[in-house]
């Protein structure tokens, strides 16, 4: 235990899972970030836990992340099962909108990439007008022009990377150069600040089933949700405990 006694810091596969209650988690993340540490943080949840398992690339880069954060439903069980840990689930929109909180009250510059052009400028045009000074963003669907160069003369304090995955970490990992403070992927969350997307109503997040709701809202693009829900538990439960989820702290 860590963070006063209140948090815990599992390896999920290799992946530095922390754990606890979410409005800790996100405090130890600004404690963090004003301590100097330079952050990568991956939001996990089945699907790029599934991706990274059949992507070496994906999964060295998700390794050498600072910290996961349990987005998924899944993992927060998987933790439970396997190490005998309470954790909060900690969804990535949310830590960003906290994040973005922060950043304004302490002058933190926010830089978005991701999400096609109109989204982009919308969410931020959102954030500004909550007083969150978002220094730069680019959309997600360059291929040569890359916006590392604007971001390194931007010098923002908080990237966020709304790609989806794997993109949104690959890219992180292989940017670590860049002078931020904290990189974050953050799937689809653009697309909601923006308003094009809705998230699922308060019962679906409460009962852990936005996974269902997002794939009755979107089957086509969603159709693998439920069959990744379900290889996650199967793989969780037949791989057991033994060297896949081990405490640290
Ligand atoms: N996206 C992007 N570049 C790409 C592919 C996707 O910027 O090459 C954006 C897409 O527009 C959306 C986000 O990445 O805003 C992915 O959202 P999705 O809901 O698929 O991600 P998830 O939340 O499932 O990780």
């Amino acid at each position: 235990m860590f963070g006063g006694g209140i948090l815990e810091q599992v390896s999920f596969y290799s992946y530095n899972l922390l754990c606890g209650k979410a409005e800790e988690l996100r405090r130890y993340l600004v404690d963090s970030i004003v301590s100097g540490n330079k952050l990568f943080v991956v939001t996990l949840n089945s699907q790029i836990f599934l991706r990274a398992q059949q992507i070496p690339d994906y999964d060295e880069a998700l390794r050498h992340a600072t910290f996961h954060l349990p987005d998924g439903s899944g993992v927060v069980w998987a933790v439970k099962r396997h190490c005998n840990v309470v954790t909060d689930r900690v969804p990535g929109i949310d830590t960003m909108l906290y994040l973005c909180e922060e950043a304004k009250n302490r002058g933190w510059k926010v830089y978005l990439l991701g999400a096609r052009p109109d989204v982009v400028n919308r969410a931020a045009e959102n954030l500004r007008n909550k007083g969150v000074n978002i220094v730069g963003y680019h959309h997600g669907y360059f291929e040569d022009q890359t916006p590392a160069e604007e971001i390194e003369k931007l010098k923002p304090d908080l990237l966020f990377v709304g790609m989806g995955a794997p993109r949104q970490e690959l890219w992180i990992y292989q940017h670590m150069q860049l002078p931020f403070k904290l990189a974050m992927g953050v799937g689809g969350s653009f697309d909601v600040i923006a308003g094009v997307k809705k998230r699922a109503p308060k019962f679906f997040q409460k009962t852990r089933l936005e996974w269902f709701y997002r794939w009755i809202t979107e089957p086509i693009s969603r159709s693998r949700v439920p069959l990744d829900v379900a290889k996650f538990f199967f793989k969780v439960v037949l791989d057991g405990k033994d060297g896949n989820c081990e405490k640290i702290r």
